[in-house]
């Protein structure tokens, strides 16, 4: 009996979302050839990952890790990975591959990440090209360079069982003109992604996203959430109307505890605020759990610009 969640027929979410935990999500395609198992990211806590042997899976059958990003929470398990399989090959962007190869450099990461303890890996392949294919079995894995979260960061795309299923990495990361993002190309990115007919999103920090129709939502909702954060970061952290938009956008694409957010630290503002009041209720109908993003992004962002 699989415990393993299925997405569809071979492609399994190892690791699911859990917003109470600091980690991404984890999946894994059994290609039922030599090429064995492929995951996809692998995050902090191997722990889950080891749980695949219940469902009889070998943790020394997996051949090959797709990395979608260079955010430590993405790949800081990945050196686990080889004690199971010294053989293992890691896949990443060319642009993302050196940070993931080197000690953190960045400050504020690096202090969040203090107690973590990780080694270091290496890229066995670096994707150049857009539309690259990795091929493993009868399955092909196209590489589509999606920049804006990260300079490197790629969305694999596969189709299997009549779907076309897209492991985006943080497809709805942020895309702040700073510290490597770049909202200009990730507009750009998402303007691609939308032109691919995808069934099913498997992303870093959610539930799988489905149908089809789902998903142009949730990318033309990221676009805007991106385009905005923007404003708000860089341009203008009081301005009440656009911190309600985004609180709004969030609560469209399922986001609560990001829509709860946002109107707390509107309430700080503008402490009448009727309409943040109303969002915090509907809000949290949905029990979502408290984060404080949005404030600790405005501080690090004009800190920086100081
Ligand atoms: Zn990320």
């Amino acid at each position: 009996m699989i415990l393993l969640r299925t997405i569809v027929d071979n492609v399994y979410i190892v690791k699911p979302y859990d917003p109470n935990v600091n980690d991404c999500c984890v999946y894994m395609v059994d290609t039922k050839s030599d090429a064995g198992l492929v995951l996809i990211d692998v995050g902090l806590n191997f722990e889950p990952i080891q749980g695949i042997e219940k469902d009889g899976f070998d943790l020394k059958n997996i051949k090959h890790c797709l990395i979608t990003h260079g955010h430590i929470d993405h790949y800081g398990a990945c050196y686990k990975l080889k004690e199971y399989n010294k053989d293992i090959k890691f896949y990443a962007h060319e642009l993302d591959a050196e940070v993931i190869e080197q000690e953190i450099t960045n400050p504020y990461i690096a202090q969040i990440y203090a107690d973590y303890k990780y080694e270091l890996i290496k890229i066995s392949k670096k994707i150049k090209n857009d539309n690259e294919i990795l091929k493993f079995g009868s399955l092909q894995f196209r590489c589509i360079h999606i920049p804006g979260h990260t300079p490197g960061s790629v969305a694999y795309l596969l189709e299997l069982g009549g779907k076309r299923i897209l492991f985006a990495g943080d497809l709805p990361g942020t895309a702040i003109n700073y510290q490597g993002g770049n909202l200009e190309a990730y507009l750009k990115s998402m303007q691609k992604l939308l032109k691919i007919n995808i069934d099913i999103v498997c992303e870093g920090h959610e539930d799988p996203i489905q149908p089809a129709e789902k998903v142009l939502k949730f990318i033309k909702g990221y676009m805007k959430f991106n385009e905005k954060l923007n404003r708000i970061a860089l341009e203008n952290p009081y301005d009440i109307e656009t911190l309600l938009e985004l609180a709004k956008i969030s609560y469209k694409i399922g986001f609560y505890e990001n829509t709860l957010d946002f109107c707390n630290y509107a309430l700080e503002i503008e402490p009448d605020s009727d309409r943040a009041k109303m969002l915090i209720k509907q809000a949290k109908k949905h029990n979502p759990p408290k984060i404080e993003y949005i404030k600790n992004l405005i501080n690090r962002v004009s800190g920086s610009q100081n």
